[in-house]
């Protein structure tokens, strides 16, 4: 076994893999760039080697510098974590020139899997079922145009480059083909510098289940069951499951030795995973079909670590060092039922744009590890940290298990109610709105369950006006006028009538202006009234610092967190905020105001749809931004002319910069 390795890359990939080496005895090196110079990962391991700038191209993926960092530190082997180099071959390859063990699969099995039209033509004659489509590698638009109407609509263009669910475009109708190839072809030289791009049938209602599997250097292969990760958006996974719903053991059996014939077929060592597409045919039939292999640990792995209660980790590190898989097929087992979920900064409301900031509060669920671990976190942050625009949006992942999916369930949301995030927008009180759905609860899975659920997912308020009024006055009772309960109303704004003290509170909710109307009573007691209702209000603290708020005939443990004048409420049922417009002394005005488009976040400018000059209507795409490896459209807020363009395509832009000019 090595002696130290090192982590190349950041975040809660490289704290993960950390934890594994230091649980072997095996010394950990990192690697961090200006950004993560204080990061949580360069502390979890024993040393650590700085890489240069924030931005990836000038740290995580600069591999000569990363090699050096290894021959100088004296790491034996490398590990990738996933993203930035994990399926880079020529990395691999120059780990292998250099002396050093590449903890993941021989450069040979990356290269054969990185294309994905490659990749099927290799499936195709190892004889795992395959999409019906076109992976050849003539690209002439004629040519797909005709397959495309061969295959039937409607079809998925993707970029064979591809990954990270980007380069993907669903065409429903032979007349849009031509423009959906140039839109994916240009995605895919930018994101990827290659637009080569596959046809395949756009499966109806899919579910996307894959299969783990693990090859070592002595030519065995196992696989360790499947997830399911078929609630995406973009594209991209949210929440994934082990085992899958519904699965059979006949169907596993088979789904697990075509993963393992597309791994042998390819040579492979190490964790690797077979993504399948599967079809939902009436009366419960599925066919499923290869989509692609990812030649690295997954970002998911751990509801596998779940249900068999091994870690990947530890075998990635023991394979890598020649040793044979720790356990034969039928020595694996599944236990019960485990979920992730995926907490990001972002916004779902408005259609998932990242998001970046301080994590002023970063509160979590207590892991537990009584017997067998149920509740488990897997971050790379700490309260304070930033969440940069340098890398992607995945603040943590909350891993549970439970002896059936409805425990799991039942625990995921538990948990999910203990994650208290304020300061930067997060994606919390969407995955808790998945998990109520009926489609999830009842485990009818496909990839378009949050389309189909829209109306009851986005734009939700968990607690209301009165909750929220109550919530922010409890803290303000307690915290800001405790000696005397009185003292609120001897502030200007107070007064007195009858022998009651009354005090009016100003607040903006959800974009509207509200109010609430507290008393003071003679016999000492509170009344309030906010959102139409009114009450006795009954408040008070544990030791822990929780309020406890009785209103409305309800009685509620509830943190209250401050912020810019703003009270961040977590509740049980959910989070909200709500605004003090009188304390809103210092808070600046960042709308953009009419005429100006300011970039929402840091980036690049990928490209302008127009030019000065053009007429442009409510809801046209003016311009294309990628930050945080997602593409976003910045779309005309009102129909108008455009004056000018103040970058060109290439440029790096701050959050707030202006893009383009508009006039009406
Ligand atoms: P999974 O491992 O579950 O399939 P994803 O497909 O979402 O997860 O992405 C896997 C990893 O690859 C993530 O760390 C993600 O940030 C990274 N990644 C995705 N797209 C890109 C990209 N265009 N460039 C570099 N890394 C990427
Ligand atoms: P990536 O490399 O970006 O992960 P994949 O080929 O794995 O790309 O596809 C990502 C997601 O796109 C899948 O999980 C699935 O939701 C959807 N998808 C891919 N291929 C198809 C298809 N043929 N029909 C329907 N949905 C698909
Ligand atoms: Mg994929």
């Amino acid at each position: 076994m090595f002696k130290k390795i090192l982590i190349a890359n950041r975040g809660e990939i490289a704290c993960r893999v950390a934890a594994t080496a230091r649980r072997m005895a095996i010394r950990t090196v990192a690697v961090y760039s200006d950004a993560d110079a204080h990061a949580n990962h360069v502390r979890a391991c024993d040393e650590s080697v700085y890489l240069g700038g924030s931005a990836p191209k000038d740290s995580y993926l600069r591999w000569e510098k990363i090699l050096e960092a290894a021959k100088a530190t004296g790491a034996e082997a490398i590990h990738p974590g996933y993203g930035f180099l994990s399926e880079n071959e020529e990395f691999a390859q120059a780990c292998a020139d250099a002396g050093l063990v590449f903890i993941g699969p021989p450069p040979s099995a990356i290269k054969a899997m990185g294309l994905k039209a490659e990749s099927k033509q290799l499936m195709e004659k190892a004889g795992v079922p395959l999409v019906p489509g076109y992976h050849g590698s003539e690209q002439d638009p004629a040519l797909l145009q005709r397959e495309a109407d061969r295959i039937g609509y409607p079809v998925l263009i993707k970029a064979s480059a591809g990954g990270g669910g980007k380069g993907m475009r669903a065409v429903d109708k032979s007349e849009d083909f031509a423009a959906a190839l140039a839109s994916c072809q240009r995605e895919a030289i930018n994101s990827f510098g290659d637009d080569a791009v596959l046809i395949e049938k756009y499966v109806q209602r899919p579910r996307h289940i894959e299969i783990q599997v693990f090859g070592d250097t002595h030519g065995d292969c196992v696989y360790l069951f499947e997830r399911d990760c078929s609630v995406q958006r973009r594209h991209q996974k949210v929440l994934e499951e082990a085992p899958a719903p519904g699965m059979t053991e006949a169907m596993r059996a088979e789904m697990g030795a075509a993963a393992v014939a597309a791994a042998k077929a390819v040579n492979y060592v190490g964790a690797g995973t077979v993504e399948f597409i599967v079809e939902q045919r009436d009366g419960g039939a599925m066919n499923f079909f290869f989509m692609e292999m990812n030649t690295r640990l997954q970002v998911e792995h751990p509801v596998t670590e779940a249900i068999t209660g091994l870690d990947l980790v530890e075998w990635q590190l023991r394979v890598a060092s020649g040793e044979p898989l720790p356990l034969k097929q039928e020595q694996l087992q599944i236990h019960g039922h485990a979920i992730e979920a995926r907490i990001c900064a972002e916004n779902p409301d408005n259609n998932f744009l990242p998001a970046t900031g301080t994590l002023h509060v970063y509160r979590k669920p207590q892991a537990t590890a009584f017997q067998r671990s149920r509740v488990r976190i897997d971050d790379g942050v700490r309260e304070g940290g930033e969440i940069s625009p340098f890398y992607d949006s995945m603040i943590a992942k909350l891993i549970v298990h439970g002896s059936t999916r409805a425990e799991a369930l039942a625990r995921l949301d538990a948990a999910l109610a203990q994650v208290h995030i304020v300061g930067v927008a997060t994606n919390v009180q969407f995955l808790r709105g998945i998990i109520a759905t009926d489609s999830f609860a009842n485990a009818n899975l496909d990839t378009a369950l949050i389309e189909r659920e829209r109306a009851v997912l986005f734009d939700r308020e968990p607690l209301g006006l009165p909750l929220a009024a109550a919530a922010a006055i409890a803290r303000q009772c307690i915290t800001e006028w405790p000696a005397a309960m009185p003292e609120p109303f001897a502030r200007r704004d107070g007064f007195r009538a009858l022998g009651e003290y009354k005090r009016r509170f100003d607040y903006e909710f959800r974009g509207e202006p509200a109010s609430a109307t507290l008393t003071y009573k003679r016999d000492g007691s509170f009344w309030l009234e906010a959102g139409g209702v009114s009450g006795a209000l009954v408040v008070g603290q544990f030791p822990s610092g929780e309020f406890e708020v009785e209103f409305n005939g309800g009685r509620h443990t509830l943190n209250v967190y401050e912020r810019d004048g703003s009270s961040h409420v977590f509740a049980a049922q959910g989070a909200t905020k709500i605004l003090a417009v009188d304390r809103l002394a210092h808070a600046g005005d960042t709308q953009a105001e009419g005429g100006r488009l300011t970039a929402p976040m840091p980036g690049k400018v990928v490209s302008f749809a127009v030019k000065a000059g053009d007429k442009v209507s409510k809801g046209q795409p003016l311009a294309v931004m990628e930050a945080m490896k997602m593409e976003h459209t910045i779309a005309a807020p009102a129909d108008g002319t455009v004056e000018e363009l103040m970058f060109a395509p290439g440029d790096q832009v701050a959050e707030g910069n202006e893009l383009l000019r508009i006039s009406a």
